[in-house]
C-alpha cells in the first residue's frame, strides 16, 4: 500500500530547515503533500500565493513531492485527501512541547491521523523562517539558510516595503 503523508507550515518564507525535512520526508514515503496554509493569525511577509511559489521552485524536481496551499484545519485537509500521516520536524525542545500539543489536540479531532515527527540535522537546528525574515530586513545575509530564489524574493520585498517597514519585528538580532 503507498503511503502519503502531509507536510503543513506557513512556509514564510521557506528555508534549508524544511527543505531537508521535505527530502527526507519523500524519501521515507511514497509521496508528500507540502501543504502551505494560505491564512495563519500572524503577521505574514508573503501572500499565500508568493509563498506557495517560492516553496514549489525549493521543491522542484521532487517527482513524489506535490506543493498546495490550504486553509482550515489540518486534519480537514488530511481528510479531504485521504491522507493519515502529518510529517512535521523537530528543532529544540520548545517545538516539541507546541508539537505534542497540537498532535494531542489534533487527534482528538482525527484519531486516524498521526504525526510523525523527524529531528533535524545539526546544522539547521537554529534555522526558522522568523529569525531569516529577521536577518534579510536588516541587509544580512542569508544565502546559507535559503535558496537563491527566496534570497531574491526577500530583498525585493523588503526594498517594496521600504525602511519604516513594520511587518517584521525586530526583537533579537539587532544591536
Ligand atoms: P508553522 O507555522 O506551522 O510552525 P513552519 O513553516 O514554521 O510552520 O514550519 C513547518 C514545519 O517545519 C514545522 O514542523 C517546523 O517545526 C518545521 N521546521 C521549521 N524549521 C525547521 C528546521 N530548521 N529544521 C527542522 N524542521 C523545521
Amino acid at each position: 500500500m503507498a503511503i502519503t503523508a502531509v507536510f503543513p507550515g506557513t512556509f514564510d518564507p521557506i528555508h534549508f530547515g524544511h527543505i531537508d525535512i521535505a527530502h527526507r520526508g519523500a524519501l521515507i514515503f511514497d509521496k508528500l503533500i507540502v501543504a502551505v496554509y494560505d491564512r495563519p493569525l500572524k503577521s505574514l511577509l508573503f501572500s499565500p500565493e508568493e509563498r506557495l511559489a517560492l516553496t514549489r521552485n525549493a521543491l522542484n524536481g521532487h517527482s513524489n513531492i506535490e506543493v498546495v496551499g490550504y486553509s482550515g484545519l489540518t486534519v480537514d485537509f488530511c481528510r479531504k485527501v485521504n491522507v493519515k500521516v502529518v510529517l512535521r520536524g523537530l528543532r529544540v525542545f520548545s517545538d516539541f512541547e507546541h508539537e505534542f500539543r497540537m498532535a494531542l489536540a489534533n487527534n482528538r479531532l482525527a484519531p486516524e491521523v498521526d504525526v510523525v515527527a523527524l529531528v533535524t540535522r545539526e546544522q539547521h537546528t537554529f534555522l526558522s523562517s522568523t529569525t531569516v525574515r529577521e536577518i534579510a530586513a536588516l541587509g544580512g545575509d542569508v544565502s546559507s539558510m535559503v535558496p537563491p530564489i527566496v534570497e531574491a524574493a526577500l530583498q525585493r520585498r523588503f526594498k517594496e516595503l521600504g525602511e519604516g517597514q513594520t511587518v517584521v519585528p525586530m526583537t533579537a538580532l539587532r544591536d
